[in-house]
């Protein structure tokens, strides 16, 4: 394998420029443009063009992707989105659509994300959506700016906001951005919302509580009606993160739950593929209480004709230019109305089957972080693999060894050697069983060699990278050796 930088297989004078010098007294750049604008000191590489090609493609087999091998990232829906979602949401309709075109020729594009927002609504129980977001985080972000402009509009006193120790980062990091002090209250022992640490931490300043359900631990919170009814008494909001929906589908909604505001990932839930800082979009979704606090604008109706609404009364405004990434709005409608009710029943009890599955294989095997049931996800606690010397980081690494992306590790912080596998609803028994069977080898392995687990993975170009230098110390620029 051929490890070097495309700067160390530079070979100065090669170019992969055959443009013929022009003949019928065409100027040269360098007789047009002032003298500032042409530059020879930057060190690009010289390389033909059959090496540049030859450089990036192999680099790109070295991706590890869904389309590739089994990927049971936790709490991140890495599942199979069909390509034809891709197809549709590349028609040149859509795609070389103009944000500044009047609405009159935009009316198929908006009519697309009224019909979105109609059947998301429908989903989950909201009354409204802003499809506005780029991400989860972005869109936690908008729905918890509307809980402190309805707070600011009805004269509350709030301050807090409560976060259990099970939820995901991006949850505190967004109660933080809107100035909220953050109140973590520490799950029970099987690793749901504790009600008597939740009555004494909810006082009148509680702005929101939020929560995900199923929580980060794959599990359903049971007393959730218990928690809406201790948080609503004292004035304050449920935020819900539904990033990751998949078990919920046609099953039960957040509103039903009692919740008020929400965000859904159609990058995780509703197919686009995602990962890497891909296209996203955290659809923020309302109760009628705050629908008039949207980001502006909404789509809305009148007379067959579809038009952007900027009369919201209290809308915290916008927090991204226009109407956020389309083409995953598109992918979304797509997905659902190829999947049709029914369709969505099957994804949630099949990403539930899927996940229980992996739990009932390897609970002798392997602790589980809870005894009671999984939805999408579960997680592992290594405490026994931990004793005989292999910590979850050797198993996930020799993971990849037998072709697998590792699942989520050391999340959530409260599992000790937390290993968190979502399989998804889209993967076969055969690549489950697959897992299974080698999560199983791995175990003796321990028994028998622990030292090809130290050392995994051992079949990739680069083994273990030092995680914590590479973010504290990130330096990706590329300097000649003099
Ligand atoms: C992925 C995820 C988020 C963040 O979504 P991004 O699109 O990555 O910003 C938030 N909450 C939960 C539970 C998630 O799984």
């Amino acid at each position: 394998m051929d490890n070097r930088l495309i700067f160390e297989k530079s070979d100065s004078g090669i170019t992969a420029n055959y443009v013929k010098k022009p003949e019928i007294g065409l100027k040269e750049p360098k007789e047009i443009l002032p003298a500032n604008y042409l530059r020879n000191d930057l060190e690009l590489p010289s390389l033909g063009e059959l090496e540049v090609v030859r450089h990036y493609t192999n680099l790109s087999k070295r991706n590890f992707s869904l389309d590739t091998n089994f990927y049971p990232l936790g709490s991140c829906t890495m599942k199979y989105n069909p390509k034809i979602n891709e197809e549709l949401s590349s028609l040149e309709g859509f795609l070389n659509l103009h944000p500044y075109q009047n609405e009159e020729c935009l009316q198929g594009a908006l009519e697309l994300i009224y019909n979105l927002e109609a059947l998301l609504c429908e989903i989950t129980g909201m009354s409204r959506f802003s499809f506005q977001a780029s991400s989860g985080a972005q869109g936690e972000l908008t729905g918890m700016l509307m809980v402190r402009k309805y707070h600011k509009v009805m004269k509350n006193k709030k301050r807090k906001v409560i976060i259990p120790d099970s939820s995901h980062g991006t949850n505190p990091a967004t109660s933080s951005m809107c100035g909220y002090e953050t109140v973590v209250i520490e799950s029970n022992k099987d690793g749901l919302i504790d009600l008597d640490k939740l009555n004494k931490a909810v006082d009148s300043e509680t702005a929101a509580i939020m929560l995900t359900n199923p929580n980060t631990l794959g599990l359903f919170e049971e007393n959730i009606l218990e928690v809406a009814k201790i948080i609503h008494k004292n004035g304050g909001l449920l935020y819900y993160d539904g990033a990751n929906f998949n078990p919920l589908l046609g099953i039960t909604n957040p509103q039903l739950m009692g919740f008020d505001v929400i965000h859904l990932n159609l990058h995780k839930t509703f197919s686009t593929p995602h990962g890497c800082g891909g296209p996203g979009a955290g659809a923020v979704g309302v109760i009628d209480k705050l629908s008039g606090f949207l980001p502006a604008p909404v789509i809305d109706k009148k007379k067959d004709k579809f038009y952007f609404n900027y009369k919201i009364e209290h809308s915290i405004g916008k927090v991204r230019a226009f109407h956020g990434n389309f083409s995953v709005l598109v992918r979304a409608y797509a997905y659902l109305l190829r999947l049709g009710r029914e369709g969505l029943v099957r994804v949630a009890q099949n990403a539930t089957l899927n996940a229980n599955y992996i739990r009932e294989k390897l609970k002798n095997d392997y602790n589980l972080a809870s005894s009671k049931p999984s939805m999408h996800e579960v997680v592992f606690s290594c405490t026994k693999q931990k004793e005989k010397g292999a910590s979850a980081l050797d198993i996930a690494k020799r993971l990849i060894d037998y072709g697998m992306h590792p699942p989520t590790m050391y999340f959530p912080l409260i599992v000790k050697e937390a290993l968190m596998v979502e399989p998804t609803e889209t993967e076969s028994r055969k690549t489950l069983d697959y897992f299974i069977e080698s999560m199983l080898k791995i175990n003796k392995e321990i028994d028998e060699n622990k030292e090809i687990l130290h050392n995994a993975p051992s079949t990739t170009a680069v083994k273990r990278v030092d995680e914590v230098r590479a973010a504290r110390n990130p330096n990706l620029r590329w300097t000649k050796e003099k």
